[in-house]
């Protein structure tokens, strides 16, 4: 593109940016200003502008607005102000962004695929304006963060976190591809929502929602080949389980709800326990929720510590126990249980509720997962430090209202003694005159690298030993330093760098598993990675 037209396409737009020779070269003159300014200039500008609104929405949808107009310049900002960005794109905000996007919705991002595209899925994708796609997340919005069923507005999901594949992981923006499959809502609110953006139907289910899936799982084997990383994003449990099976033998795919959780939280497990002390196995662990997070977290311990002790996991998993909304989940539920639930059906009484099932647990480890907000209440968390110097409590559950329990309430409720980590960000607090920061096990510690490592290796599989591997290298990566103030995660100002290490290990044990298919393996793989990352800097037009 050039002229008029080069200053309305995002991957090439550079706006106040184009320096003198590209305005004559590129017919740009008179239509823009004089001056020429610096992209760092213009990060400043943004971040002020950004900084104005007070409103979370407001900046998200600034952010929004730039990457339609001006790709590098988004993606500059988002890696320079990580920490503060990342708050606007992915959660908390892009939830709310989601409840309400049928209002927001100036400009379409990503593919729908509705059940009227049925049969025409590869026309679809033929439509979409790359090719050369590397990684595909995709939704069908059925539980959107803890938020529920959002439908089609779950599309700000695969879009917030392929932006951060970008931003943290390096992967170049045109090889991501968000898509949103649209089988309907059963979401009455949306359904009479006059601005809803989806299908107005309930969910199709069954039949109808599966050969939906495969066609659209062929459609993307066929257009872009056996290396493209599918990561399932944000379904139902009862879909999602069955998805990861049912693909894991035939597509690279990846569910991050359930192996990224897994991996971020075992990673922030392993750094815990240089505080705490003692072996994963010499621990007990108590979930509240036995959903995606909580089994898909519980599962990669149960590996773990069986690579660790060399004990088998049906062995292991015998230190790890779950509360449902129906209670302990032991033996004799196990007839109702949902097939992903029974590994952790053990023998035991009838505990009814999270407090009398710590007190009869005595877990050393206690992790939320419910997606059910305020749940660690003030006997809870005091029943853990009645029997632990240094109780591991983890509230997981997202956005920042569904979290179990507050920093502050972890910190004052513990006396100070909790080692403390959450999903949704919160500020230091102050108890007793000491400052408290708590880390966030946020999935973006992982799914990057992970991402970057499975395709700078050209793997064709995930393999769970690629999940431990990515919990190592993260853990490594957290300082005495760090660990000194009770952070079980490193800061996210260097996760570009983290990112690399993860991804080096990651594509190490591809080769290591055979499943690489970018041959010979490079030397430096760490080296190796970080030149594959994408960077946002200006290209200049000659
Ligand atoms: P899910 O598959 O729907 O599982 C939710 C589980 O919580 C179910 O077992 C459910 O019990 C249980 N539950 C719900 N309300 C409960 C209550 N009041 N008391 C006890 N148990 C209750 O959801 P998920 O995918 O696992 O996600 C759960 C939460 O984790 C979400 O808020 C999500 O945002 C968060 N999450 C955080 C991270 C992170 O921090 N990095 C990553 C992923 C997910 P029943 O089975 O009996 O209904
Ligand atoms: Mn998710």
């Amino acid at each position: 593109a050039s002229g008029y037209p080069l200053l309305r396409d995002p991957h090439f737009n550079k706006g106040l940016a184009f320096t003198e020779k590209e305005k004559d070269a590129h017919y740009l003159r008179g239509l823009l200003p004089p001056v020429v300014v610096s992209q760092e200039i213009q990060v400043k500008k943004m971040m002020a502008n950004i900084r104005q609104y007070q409103v979370p929405l407001q900046r998200y949808m600034a952010m929004m607005d730039l990457q339609e107009r001006n790709e590098r310049l988004f993606y500059k900002l988002l890696i320079d102000n990580v920490e503060e960005l990342l708050p606007v794109v992915y959660t908390p905000t892009v939830g709310e962004a989601c409840q309400k996007y049928g209002s927001i919705f100036r400009q379409p991002q990503g593919l729908f695929i509705s059940l009227k595209e049925k049969g025409k899925i590869l026309e679809v994708l033929k439509n979409w304006p790359q090719q050369k796609i590397q990684v595909i997340c995709v939704t069908d919005g059925e539980r959107i963060l803890g938020l529920g069923d959002l439908g089609c507005q779950g599309m700000g999901i695969p879009v917030g976190k392929l932006s951060l594949y970008t931003a943290l992981g390096g992967i170049r923006p045109s090889a991501c591809l968000p898509v949103t499959i649209d089988v309907g809502t059963n979401n009455e609110d949306l359904l009479k929502d006059d601005f809803y953006i989806g299908l107005r139907q309930r969910r199709a289910t069954g039949q109808e929602y599966a050969e939906l899936l495969d066609e659209f799982m062929s459609a993307v084997k066929q257009s872009y080949g056996e290396k493209v990383l599918i990561q399932f994003e944000d379904f139902a449990n009862h879909n999602a389980f069955d998805l990861l099976a049912k693909y894991g033998s035939t597509h690279l795919v990846f569910n991050d709800d359930i192996q990224g959780t897994a991996s971020v939280v075992l990673a922030g497990l392993i750094a815990a326990l240089k505080l705490v002390g003692g072996t994963l196995a010499e621990h007990t662990f108590l979930f509240l929720g036995a959903g995606e997070a909580g089994t898909g977290i519980a599962e990669l311990i149960a590996l773990e510590m069986s690579k660790q002790t060399g004990a088998p996991v049906e062995e292991t998993r015998r230190k790890i126990w779950m509360v449902d909304s129906k209670g302990l989940i032991i033996r004799s539920r196990m007839e109702s249980l949902q097939h992903f639930k029974r590994p952790w059906a053990h023998e035991h009484e009838a505990v009814g509720n999270l407090v009398d099932a710590v007190k009869a647990i005595k877990p050393t480890v206690l992790i939320g997962s419910s997606g059910a907000g305020r749940t660690f209440t003030k006997e809870v968390v005091q029943a853990m430090s009645s029997f632990n110097e240094k109780p591991i409590i983890l509230a997981l559950s997202n956005p920042t209202s569904q979290s179990e329990c507050t920093a502050e309430e972890a910190y004052m409720w513990s006396e100070g003694r909790a080692i403390f980590a959450t999903g949704s960000p919160f500020g230091p607090v102050e108890y007793n005159g000491k400052i408290y920061a708590s880390g966030q096990a946020n999935n973006a510690y992982i799914f990057p690298g992970l991402g970057l490592g499975l395709i700078i290796s050209g793997a064709i599989r995930v393999h769970d030993d690629m999940l431990l591997a990515a919990s190592e290298a993260l853990a490594e990566q957290v300082s005495d330093e760090n660990l000194e103030k009770g952070l079980i995660y490193p800061p996210f100002s260097n996760i570009r760098k983290i990112s690399a290490r993860i991804a080096a290990r990651v594509a190490a044990k591809v080769y290591e598993l055979g499943l690489a298919t970018r041959l010979p393996q490079p030397e430096n793989l760490v080296a190796y990675a970080e030149s594959c990352m994408y960077s946002p800097a200006y290209r200049s037009y000659r």
